[in-house]
């Protein structure tokens, strides 16, 4: 890994969202070889990805990489090539390199890298069961990518306990890794996959002590709230339980599988978390650019950071192999995006919420939103 820039000028948040929503270039474009100078980068998979993971500033961000960005890496610098020339956004970009851990094996044969992947330049992440039982045509969400690296041979349907913390502890001995996100398609069971998570955990807690995993999954059904107790006991340090959206119109427009959840049950959930896991140990996704009206977003996060619940604001990203995609739906406007970013994160600085307060997740990561460059 590139040692980050000591030279920290601040990338302003309507850039930070622009850079976001348009991504980034590699300059000159004549480099064809993207790993060259990019080596870390992330393929399809569940949540933001397609992606490259680069430090902006000294802030660990994920971008996509786009060819006909104005945004462009050149030389380790951001720059920005508009008709009138090239304008240097002042700030440094530091690459990631490619860990170590990639090039190992697990005892049973299946290369480290289609087990986790290395988030942003510390954090290990890992899609424990890279099915979804939403994820037919008519049930999935339409943003959503999970099956894709699958298909593709990235990864592996189901990650056993033993390959997790075989893979974490050379993580961390290797690469430096200080924190685990794991998150997992949705299950048939009352608990939607919490169990195997927290045998996970367990695992990999046992393995390598001292190192905080967050878990991300559905809320488990009303009567089987106990599975949050036994992920807490089983050594998670935070948890993710990811709604998206708080408008129903939307819910069922983009994700019509999980719609079938009621918002009620996210709030049993997320309640029984905060009791369980303490206030600001629980996060949840809030995308923009699904359609939801910002001011409503706004309240909505407001809400949920009242009850403990940290949002984790992200823009929509178009994801090759998604539906939406396939439909050509657009990022949101980054002025949108910066928007409702500043207004988040005025409320979280003013509670007192910060996500790098957060021991795992992606509230402690912060790459794919850009609250924390917000002071969020
Ligand atoms: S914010 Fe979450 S999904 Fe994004 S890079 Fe960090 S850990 Fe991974």
């Amino acid at each position: 890994m590139s040692a980050p820039s000591d030279e920290r000028t601040d990338l302003g948040l309507r850039a930070r969202a622009e850079m976001a929503v348009r991504g980034v270039a590699i300059d000159p474009p004549t480099v064809t070889d993207l790993g060259s100078v990019i080596p870390l980068r992330r393929p399809g998979g569940a949540g933001p990805s397609a992606d490259g993971h680069v430090l902006v500033d000294g802030l660990r961000t994920t971008v996509p990489i786009v060819a006909d960005s104005p945004f462009r890496l050149r030389d380790g610098r951001l720059v920005r090539r508009d008709v009138g020339g090239v304008t240097d956004m002042g700030v440094a970009v530091d690459t990631v390199d490619r860990p170590a851990f990639y090039d190992l094996t697990t005892a049973d044969g299946v290369p480290y890298e289609k087990i986790a992947r290395l988030h942003g330049n510390d954090v290990l992440a890992s899609t424990v069961v890279q099915t979804c039982v939403r994820y037919a045509e008519a049930d999935r969400c339409r943003f959503c990518a999970i099956e894709q690296s699958l298909d593709s041979g990235a990864t592996t349907a189901v990650k056993s306990p033993a390959q997790l913390a075989e893979v974490a502890d050379a993580a961390v001995r290797l690469d430096g890794v200080t924190q685990m996100v794991l998150t997992t398609g949705t299950s048939n069971g009352r608990d939607r996959g919490a169990r195997h998570l927290a045998r996970c955990v367990r695992a990999i807690t046992a393995a390598v002590p001292g190192l905080p995993v967050q878990v991300q999954c559905e809320p488990p059904a009303p009567d089987d709230l106990a599975a949050i107790t036994e992920l807490r006991d089983a050594g998670a340090a935070a948890i993710g339980i990811h709604v998206e959206s708080l408008d129903d119109a939307v819910r069922r427009r983009w994700m019509p599988g999980k719609a079938t959840v009621p918002l009620s049950q996210y709030r049993l959930a997320w309640d029984e978390a905060v009791r369980v896991f303490g206030r600001n140990a629980v996060s949840t996704y809030l995308i923009v650019g699904l359609g939801e009206d910002p001011d409503e977003l706004v309240d909505g996060a407001a809400e949920l950071i009242a009850r403990g619940v940290y949002p984790f604001v992200v823009p929509y990203r178009p994801i090759p192999g998604t539906l939406a995609f396939d439909d050509g739906i657009p990022g949101p406007d980054p002025d949108l995006l910066a928007d409702v970013t500043a207004r988040v994160a005025d409320i979280l600085r003013a509670t007192g919420m910060r996500g790098s307060d957060q021991a795992a997740g992606c509230a402690a990561c912060g790459a794919c939103s850009a609250l924390s460059a917000a002071g969020g």
